[in-house]
């Protein structure tokens, strides 16, 4: 099975529109998607559409930022229904943050000498809801203060660098609350990426399955295939599903393209194993 359960599109900080993911998707061979915007799922209409009329299996999903002692981590939800209550007032909330937030980057990038960053940002943000430090990284792009955005990340926007600002997402037991409320499975995003030492990571898978988590990423566009063995590990040692996620955001923003990360550990129960 072709499963690609972890995208963005222009709803949040990717570049190609709902539909353009999906066909994208489709045409790579992707035979189940989610698309999981961060905290935002005002994509998932056009999608779905989309991949009916590909023939493409699809589930709504959602990417929830989370602050859990004080680091950021993602959490994946997959097979929400983005009516529910609770869930769509948790990631307006989170919208509403990142709104004040993108005020103080601009206000840090300025005291740099980087003037009209938050309409620069606002101008590649498709949904004025919806600011990300990506948009924010564009403009840098566009205003020459870096080659790429991935050059971006070492220069700005990240800590003891202008434009970063600390920030206070949802509670790790709010986020998994909203998704499985709504009826959805909460799946850890690329594990790898956080920077918790080994004790604390532990900590946080058996906090995370203690509140009601269910599975972790394994295969992503985010790990090196070291990554895989290592977080398949945790699966097994935890009782974690496995989800794989190409982590697409666009052409030059992505090390990987839809569709085209290698299998799942075959021992590894996948996330959709009863789907
Ligand atoms: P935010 O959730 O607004 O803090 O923004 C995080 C987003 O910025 C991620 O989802 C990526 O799209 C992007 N991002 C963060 N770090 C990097 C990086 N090192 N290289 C490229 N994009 C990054
Ligand atoms: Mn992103
Ligand atoms: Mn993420
Ligand atoms: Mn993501």
């Amino acid at each position: 099975m072709n499963a690609d359960l972890h995208c963005h599109s222009t709803a949040s900080d990717g570049l190609l529109a709902p539909r353009d993911v999906v066909a994208r998707a489709a045409a790579n061979g992707v035979e189940l998607l989610s698309l999981t915007d961060h905290d935002d799922t005002s994509g998932l209409d056009e999608a779905r559409a989309e991949a009916s009329a590909h023939g493409v299996r699809f589930v709504d999903g959602v990417e929830v930022s989370v602050t859990w002692r004080g680091a950021t981590v993602h959490i994946v939800g997959l097979r929400i229904d983005p009516r529910a209550a609770p869930l769509r007032e948790g990631l307006e909330a989170i919208r509403q943050g990142r709104a004040t937030r993108a005020r103080k980057i601009a206000d840090g990038l300025a005291a740099a000498g980087i003037s009209g960053s938050l309409e620069g940002a606002q101008r590649y943000a498709e949904n004025p809801e919806l600011l990300s430090r990506a948009h924010f990284a564009r403009f840098l792009v566009e205003a020459g203060r870096a080659p790429d955005v991935k050059s971006v990340f070492q220069r700005f926007l990240v800590k003891d660098r202008p434009g970063h600002v600390p920030h206070q997402w949802a509670s790790l037991q709010d986020a998994v609350g909203w998704i499985r409320g709504s009826g959805g499975v909460a799946v850890v995003a690329h594990p790898g990426r956080y920077k918790y030492e080994r004790p604390e990571m532990r900590a946080f898978f058996s906090e995370f399955r203690d509140c009601g988590g269910a599975g972790i990423e394994v295969v992503t566009g985010s790990h090196t295939p070291e990554q895989y063995h290592e977080y398949a590990k945790s699966a097994r040692e935890f009782g974690f599903l496995a989800s794989r996620g190409s982590d697409y955001h666009g052409k030059g923003e992505s090390r990987v393209d839809l569709g085209k990360l290698p299998p799942l550990p075959e021992d590894l129960k996948p996330v959709w194993h009863d789907w």
